[in-house]
């Protein structure tokens, strides 16, 4: 077996990529949901950059804010196959909605899973997987995003506690956060190893959000600076392991950018979707624009390319549901997906002419939302950093 690719044994072998009738209805049940709950509403939020907070309540209700968590956490107990298709059913009708979900499961609430004690387990996945509370999870800092063991941010510990100073920015939910899981340098010379991870609830005295971005795209979603002044909290706060914080960070982005993948796969269908409608109502030169071999090669172009970055996606999912390590199978997901996804949307919008351009079409909105999945979770040329460093040792 070449070490250059993914090994296929560590697919499971039942893995079919065929939907289980649960999972078939899982994925429809969203789907209508999303139909009747947010399409209707998905322009005016993006025109004022509004936080869709009732339908985020809505998705707690319907366990989707913590549908990979264990049914003892209070989770839907389902596994990233599952949490794949929610992202991308939400994110085909809107990706700001995919990102919300997306940050506040994958990222926030699976750190303090994964990292946590029973205790910090107890007191906060329940509440974060129920929807009751909306998570947040703040590595970026201005001076280190790729880099982002070059943050600056501080924790130092006083008596029983840890004193915070610093900003984070280009949080996902930032503003609308009741806690954030943050990263922090502990031990400036110990390198990777000496920032550990905090949880921060909303309301600590010293602890702010600061700056909401106003955003090329994914507008209904919040992304905002965390602000820390010599904010102090319980020693017990601390998450994991000193010094782990980072190294588990990259544990953490293993989950997430599969979710980035299922985010971009969503966005792109959902802009393929419309792209197929329109070419078989838009007539030029006597016929409809689908009956002409250019658009059809086009469209079949988007259609591989979507199927190519789901059948990657879906591996990812199935390894990371069996236990399997995912860095190199998540970011070549992230990665694959991403790219096309930002190449379909800027196709769709080329099926619709100058509609495509306009905002009474949904294409637009895609193709402006899509760009954040080759930036987010670390940039494509991340992705390559990391594909490469796995497939060279
Ligand atoms: C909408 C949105 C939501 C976000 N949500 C969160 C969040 O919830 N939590 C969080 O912590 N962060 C979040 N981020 C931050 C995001 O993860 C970073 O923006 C991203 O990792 C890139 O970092 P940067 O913006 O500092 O770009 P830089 O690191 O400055 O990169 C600039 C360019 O240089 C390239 N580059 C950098 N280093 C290398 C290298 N070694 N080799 C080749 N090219 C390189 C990059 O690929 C990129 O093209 C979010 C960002 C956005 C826009």
């Amino acid at each position: 077996m070449s070490s250059s690719t993914v090994n296929p044994a560590s697919v499971p072998a039942a893995h079919s990529f065929k939907l289980t009738s649960d999972q078939e209805q899982l994925r429809d049940l969203i789907r209508k949901f999303a139909s009747r709950e947010i399409a209707p509403h998905v322009m005016k939020w993006d025109e004022a950059s509004e936080f869709p907070a009732a339908v985020v309540k809505q998705l707690g209700e319907m366990g989707l804010m913590g549908i990979i968590f264990p049914e003892e956490y209070g989770g839907g107990g389902l596994g990233y196959t599952d949490y794949m298709l929610a992202v991308e059913e939400l994110s085909a009708v809107d990706g700001s909605i995919g990102i919300i979900v997306a940050s506040h499961n994958s990222l926030c609430t699976n750190h303090i899973f994964l990292a946590g004690n029973e205790q910090q387990r107890r007191k906060y996945v329940p509440r974060l997987a129920g929807g009751q509370w909306l998570g947040a999870w703040g590595l970026t800092e201005s001076g280190s995003g790729s880099d982002a063991a070059g943050a600056r941010t501080t924790a130092v510990r006083e008596g029983d506690h840890w004193v915070l100073n610093g900003n984070k920015i280009f949080i996902t939910n930032g503003h609308y956060a009741d806690v954030a899981v943050v990263i922090a340098v502990t031990d400036k010379a110990a390198g990777t190893h000496g920032l550990s991870a905090f949880i921060v609830e909303k309301g600590t005295p010293g602890f702010r959000s600061g700056r909401k971005e106003n955003k090329l795209g994914l507008r209904a979603s919040d992304t905002s600076e965390l602000i820390f002044e010599d904010c102090k909290i319980p020693a017990e706060n601390l998450l994991g392991k000193e010094g782990e914080g980072f190294v588990d960070s990259l544990r953490i982005l293993d989950g997430g950018r599969i979710s980035i993948a299922a985010l971009a796969l969503g966005i792109a269908r959902g802009a393929y979707d419309a792209a197929r409608k329109y070419v078989k109502e838009r007539r030029q030169f006597g016929k409809a624009i689908a009956d002409f071999q250019g658009i059809q090669w086009k469209l079949a172009d988007m259609a591989t390319q979507l199927d190519a970055a789901r059948l990657l996606t879906l591996r990812a999912a199935a390894m990371k549901d069996a236990g399997e390590k995912t860095t190199l199978a998540s970011a070549m997901a992230k990665l694959h997906a991403s790219e096309v996804a930002v190449r379909i949307c800027d196709e769709a919008v080329q099926l619709h002419g100058g509609y495509g351009f306009i905002k009474d079409y949904p294409v637009e909105k895609f193709y402006r939302d899509v760009k954040l999945c080759t930036i987010g979770e670390g940039t494509s040329e991340i992705q390559r950093l990391v594909i490469a460093r796995e497939i060279l040792k």
